[in-house]
């Protein structure tokens, strides 16, 4: 059950925790998402707009090449060198190839005559073979739209002749074309351009023009020079993109727009960079955030954790009993209500049996409440190794146990179990340095047969644990219907006697004790006296006891007492005898009743005496010896009645200073047959003698027991030959003819005879 409930607790816990912590993860993950997809996002726009940087260079480049062109194509010279069929290689080469290069750096330059055909080519290595069809093919279109620009920059004029405007164009529309060619493994920036008059011309037709067309290698120094315009970090051209993240491309087209290789530079990345910045800090962030969390969530699991089991231990507490760690009454009526509701769909029955410690009050009294808590444990543990597993051992109170045996289909099973219970305390049980032989009794009940209620079950197995103790302890009972009638018959019983008292309804008798020396009744006993309205009178024996278990036995006895001494003053000679049990004594205001009701029936503490049993030694309450002794220095006489009935008589004289020694009834009894008896009688009679105390023979039936009783000593004889108990109506007259017989022996004996039996009167 414990560890159910600890185990809820970590579950708890963990429902708490699990989602928290992966809540702190996801959160953090996904800051670290968003800083990467924006860091990627602003190195994209700005490797975007480093490639309109780039654009912009290149085209920086191109126009540059255009002007740097306009001086040769935009000149008579040329014009009509370029015009005529027959073309001059030489001058060609020199004002126009040649002198671009050396001034410009344009290493190849190609002519298209006004036909349509290379009229010159020149090539700063001399070769011949880079004019080839595909390049041809490529610059077609180039020279096409050279062409239409120049022919369409020919205004008509009302006369029907043509002005030429193409200089007055802006740059845009100039009469070029720029872009980049592939020849051979190499990327060359090339401008087109018409060749015109440098004045403005008006002619009657329009006619095609040459077109000047000139190369410059994209080589390394030209690329240094973009780059330095576009602010871009080591630009240099590739045939296909490196895969590194850290550069950038942009594509390079032909004419006709086909790919002809890249361009590769040192990209800048501003959101790598600020996230290679920012990563360190925001994962130290990240993990702090997460230690933190996981600190927080292991503190709340720990206090769930510790809660649940401070839980369990109070849910625990309030169901076991703390010292034996059995489940406790509440627990087990639970256990059996859960049994009982489950048996109901099975077949098979359950049993509760009522375990009583007996004399276990004795333990306690005589051997302390530490010792009786270690019997408690002691017997605790062993029934708990006979309990099966499927039945439950609880402690219901204070020497009360109860067993609930699950799955019982016979009553030989249970007995089994029983016997084995009983095995159990065959072994005495060591406490210090005393072995104590502890013996049980046990009440059991069955369901279904005795019932399937809990209630009745446990009071069921009750009535048979009253059954088993009352048939001599140490042996165990099942419920039987005819139990339940002597139950409830005592029940009733004891009711009417609480009854009785409070009415007023009982009655005391009174036994005489005569005192042989004195030749007189010197002391009466007062015995308590129950007639039922219907069973008639009733034996002390049996209400006594029943009196004592129901707690009615400081009222009944108080109210003895009370009769007794309000009757006293009839025989103010006689001291008068109540008997008291050793409950009454543990009554905390017992002294203060007595004075109070000496007082009240103004009879002298003297006169009363008061009988305890030895039973009285079996407790270790102090009250009980205190309050004797208070009673003892008020005047009041104390007597050990029932003398010798137990076994360690002796001690107890030691231990309380009696006036009064009643020698057990057995003694007197026993005094014909056994010589032990009477070896006994004597010694007790001498030992009264020494230590100063009376001695009382109770139970004398004959006159023999008379003779030798006075011959050795004893000082008051209390039977049924002096008298049986008297009403007190019967006293008062037994006491006038004990007068009267007195005055005619006091004759006799003056005449020398001697009568010395004692009266008999009515019996109460
Ligand atoms: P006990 O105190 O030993 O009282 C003496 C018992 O012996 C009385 O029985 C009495 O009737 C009986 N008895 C007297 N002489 C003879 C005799 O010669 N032979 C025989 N066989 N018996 C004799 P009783 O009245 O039935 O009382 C029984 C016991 O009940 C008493 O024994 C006493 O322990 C108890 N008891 C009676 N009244 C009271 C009371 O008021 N308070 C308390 N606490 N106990 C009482
Ligand atoms: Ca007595
Ligand atoms: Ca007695």
């Amino acid at each position: 059950m414990k560890a159910v409930t600890e185990g809820s607790g970590g579950r708890i816990a963990n429902a708490i925790i699990i989602p928290m912590i992966a809540v702190v993860v996801l959160a953090v993950a996904c800051v670290f998402g968003l800083m990467i997809w924006s860091s990627q996002t602003s190195d994209e726009s700005a490797v975007s707009s480093q490639r309109k940087l780039l654009e912009g260079a290149v085209k920086l480049k191109l126009d540059q090449i255009i002007r740097q062109q306009t001086g040769t194509v935009v000149w008579d010279q040329a014009y009509f060198k370029s015009a005529s069929d027959i073309p001059d290689h030489s001058w060609l080469y020199n004002n126009v190839g040649l002198w671009l290069d050396e001034t410009y750096g344009f290493s190849r330059a190609l002519l298209i005559g006004r036909n349509g055909k290379v009229t010159f080519s020149y090539d700063r290595e001399l070769s011949r073979t880079w004019v080839d069809d595909s390049l041809l093919n490529e610059l077609n279109t180039v020279v096409s739209r050279v062409r239409a620009k120049y022919i369409t920059s020919f205004k008509r004029t009302p006369s029907g002749l043509y002005r030429f405007l193409g200089h007055q164009q802006s740059d845009g529309n100039r009469l070029a074309d720029t872009g980049l060619v592939s020849m051979g493994n190499e990327i060359y920036f090339y401008a087109a351009s018409a060749i015109t008059q440098e004045a403005h011309t008006i002619s009657a037709i329009r006619r095609p023009p040459a077109v000047l067309v000139s190369f410059e290698k994209m080589n390394q120094a030209a690329l240094s020079k973009i780059a330095t315009i576009s602010g871009l970090n080591n630009l240099h051209m590739v045939t296909r993109p490196s895969p590194v993240a850290s550069l950038a491309t942009a594509e390079l087209r032909s004419v006709k727009r086909q790919n002809i290789g890249y361009l590769q530079w040192q990209a800048n990345r501003p959101g790598t960079e600020m996230l290679s910045q920012v990563t360190p800090v925001l994962l130290i962030l990240a993990l702090a955030i997460i230690g933190l969390t996981i600190g927080v969530m292991d503190f709340i699991r720990q206090t769930t954790k510790k809660l649940a089991s401070s839980q369990a231990k109070a849910v625990h507490t309030a169901q076991h009993d703390a010292l034996s760690g059995l489940p406790n009454r509440s627990q087990f009526a639970q256990l059996l209500e859960t049994a009982l509701t489950k048996s109901q769909t099975e077949t098979d029955g359950s049993a509760v049996v009522y375990i009583d410690l007996d004399r276990f009050k004795d333990i306690n009294d005589t051997l302390g409440h530490a010792a009786g808590d270690e019997v408690i444990r002691a017997v605790a543990a062993r029934l708990q190794a006979v309990v099966p597993e499927t039945g439950v051992i609880a402690r219901i109170s204070g020497d009360e146990f109860a067993m609930l045996l699950t799955n019982c289909d016979s009553q030989e099973w249970i007995e089994h179990i029983l016997t084995r219970v009983q095995d159990q305390l065959v072994r005495p049980i060591r406490i210090e340095n005393n072995e104590l032989h502890v013996s049980l009794s046990m009440g059991a009940a069955m369901s279904p047969r005795d019932g399937t209620d809990p209630g009745e079950l446990l009071r069921k197995a009750d009535i048979a644990l009253y059954d088993a103790k009352g048939n001599g302890r140490g042996r165990w009972s099942f419920f039987d219907p005819s139990m339940q009638e002597h139950v409830l018959a005592q029940d009733k019983m004891s009711r009417e006697l609480r009854k009785a008292i409070d009415e007023d309804a009982l009655d005391v008798a009174y036994q005489p004790q005569y005192d042989a020396n004195a030749n007189r009744i010197v002391a009466i006993e007062a015995l308590a006296r129950w007639t039922h309205p219907d069973l008639g009178p009733i034996s002390p024996a049996s209400f006594i006891p029943l009196a004592e278990d129901t707690g009615l036995i400081n009222d009944l006895g108080i109210w003895v007492l009370r009769r007794a001494c309000r009757d006293a003053h009839r025989w103010p000679d006689l001291v008068v005898s109540v008997n008291v049990s050793p409950t009454q004594f543990k009554h905390p205001r017992f002294v203060e009743k007595v004075l109070e009701i000496l007082e009240d029936s103004h009879v002298a503490p003297g006169r009363l005496e008061i009988e305890v049993t030895e039973s009285v030694f079996a407790s270790q309450h102090k009250t009980i010896l205190t309050s004797m002794k208070r009673l003892k220095d008020l005047g009041v006489k104390i007597a050990l009645d029932d003398f010798g009935s137990g076994y360690s008589s002796l001690s107890y004289l030691r231990r309380f200073p009696f006036d009064t020694l009643k020698i057990d009834r057995d003694f007197i009894s026993n005094m014909d047959q056994s010589a032990e008896a009477l070896a006994i009688l004597t010694t007790i009679i001498s030992l009264g003698r020494a230590l100063g105390m009376a001695t009382v023979a109770e139970g004398i039936e004959t006159s023999d027991q008379v003779i030798f009783l006075t011959k050795n000593g004893c000082h008051r004889m209390q039977g049924y030959f002096i008298s049986r108990p008297l009403t007190g109506s019967g006293l008062e007259d037994y006491l006038e003819d004990w007068a009267i017989r007195r005055a005619m022996e006091a004759e006799s004996a003056a005449e020398g005879q001697r009568h010395r039996a004692p009266l008999r009167a009515a019996e109460a």
